[in-house]
């Protein structure tokens, strides 16, 4: 039985290219592979899949116990299908922390802290030997310009810059000009509810015993936010976080606005700027190295 590729729920780039191109590495290794989804293609992915080609993923929403899967760009049961327990999970690929799955089996684990889970992949392909083609070199670089913000966030490494630049070779991307019109297509939030932007790509926290939640949306639409910020707050601040911050990141200006339910001294105190809704933080744009660590500090220390 073929075995199942997948990354997240609520698959972002790197989840979908991941999954195709690890698959299309298997198939050539010999091994029955499949790519799959844990949901709807977002507009990014959709992008660099008309651009490069590429038919999507199939969409899975459960797995039978007798399944063997492999899991990408991600390593925690709350991220990922009903049923990952009980399946037979054959390798991780991933550069998160570790989330906590179990095993009965042992199985290859591969966790390297660089800024995408296709970096790891395009040097499996390095590593057996196997060419690279046009379509995939596209999807693994679509994917690191996405997850590295065109090598912008901290999260990035020197791996990912030498894997953009070989890959970018392949596909043939001037990788700015691709970025830019992925990023454009991929943010625009034109029909979407002031709910819906919130909700986009929302993690629930705990921190010091606040119930935190922090949104984040990347668009180079800061307008089409901005224009609706009254509306915006009302919602907010009717949801019953303790504290609940959305992050615009405004990926050219390296920096995101906020837009907060919360103290003044906590935002203050985790960005060390002069609270106001709206207010720019430069050089913030990563949720899990600086939205959240700064604010579980700033909580701490305000209890
Ligand atoms: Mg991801
Ligand atoms: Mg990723
Ligand atoms: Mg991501």
């Amino acid at each position: 039985m073929s075995i199942l590729v997948f990354g997240h729920k609520s698959p972002d780039t790197d989840s979908i290219c991941s999954s195709i191109s690890l698959t299309y590495l298997k198939n050539k290794l010999g091994v029955e592979a499949t790519a799959c989804a844990l949901g709807e293609i977002r507009k990014e992915a959709e992008y660099a899949l008309n651009y490069f080609k590429v038919d999507a993923p199939k969409i899975i929403d459960s797995l039978n116990p007798d399944d063997s899967v492999i899991v990408v760009d991600h390593n925690e049961y709350a991220q990922s299908i009903d049923g990952l327990e009980d399946a037979n999970v054959l390798e991780i690929i991933d550069h998160h922390k570790l989330g906590g799955m179990k095993s009965n089996l042992p199985l290859s684990v591969r966790i390297m802290p660089v800024g995408c889970t296709c970096t790891i992949v395009y040097n499996m392909f390095k590593e057996n030997k196997v060419e690279v083609p046009y379509e995939i070199a596209g999807l693994l670089l679509s994917a690191i310009l996405s997850d590295t913000l065109l090598f912008k966030s901290p999260t990035t490494t020197e791996l990912d810059k030498i894997a953009g630049e070989e890959l970018s070779k392949i596909a043939k991307i001037d990788m700015e000009k691709y970025a830019m019109d992925m990023f454009k297509y991929g943010t625009s939030l034109d029909g979407l509810s002031v709910e819906d932007i919130v909700h986009m790509d929302f993690k629930e926290f705990e921190m010091s015993g606040k119930r935190v939640g922090i949104g984040q949306v990347f668009t180079m639409d800061i307008d089409s936010v901005f224009g609706k910020k009254d509306e915006f707050l009302v919602y907010i601040n009717s949801t019953d976080y303790d504290m609940l911050v959305l992050a615009v990141t405004d990926i050219i200006k390296e920096g995101s606005y906020i837009l907060y339910k919360g103290e003044d001294s906590v935002l203050s105190g985790a960005f060390g700027v002069d609270a106001s809704q709206g207010v720019f933080v430069d050089g913030v744009v990563s949720r899990k190295k600086q939205l959240v660590p700064n604010l579980t500090d700033a909580i701490s220390a305000s209890n």
